[in-house]
């Protein structure tokens, strides 16, 4: 575990002016500690785990306010709830839509798409807001291909 990488990214919070609260605090401890890709769901019963009295209302506006301050993102990774990361964290994913693993795509990925996106309609891409969805390399070889 990391109680450092947590009072780093506190300390730089608090230098950007984030008033952090035991919730708050709560809530990025779970971030920086919990499992990658948490649900909303899932983060509370991390923050349980160090915390048994929260309440689940105050651990999601929590998480909702440290959403607009941008210190969190949420990603789409498919059909089921959305789940967060650390805006400095912020990633592209690829899931599988077979197996449901969730990869990290390469930064220069999605930055080349977005880059073309714009230069030929203008349009403004959030690469990390939802996830591409299809075939991991490993499923991709056991099915048979769809064309
Ligand atoms: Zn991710
Ligand atoms: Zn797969
Ligand atoms: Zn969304």
């Amino acid at each position: 575990m990391s109680g450092d990488a947590l009072d780093t990214l506190v300390a730089s919070l608090r230098r950007e002016g984030v008033r952090i609260t035991t919730a708050r605090r709560l809530v990025l401890d779970a971030l920086v500690r919990g499992t990658p890709h948490p649900t909303a769901e899932e983060l509370l019963s991390s923050v349980r785990a160090m915390a048994p009295d929260v309440h689940a209302s105050t651990v999601y506006r929590n998480l909702d306010e440290l959403e607009r301050l941008g210190v969190v993102v949420h990603t789409h990774l498919g059909h089921g709830p959305a789940t967060y990361h650390l805006a400095a964290d912020a990633h592209g994913h690829l899931v599988c839509e077979a197996c449901g693993r969730a990869l990290e795509a390469p930064p220069d990925l999605f930055g080349q798409l977005a880059r073309g996106v714009k230069r030929r309609l203008g349009f403004t891409l959030h690469p990390y807001h939802f996830a591409v969805l299809g075939l991991c390399a490993g499923c991709a070889a056991q099915t048979p291909a769809r064309t």
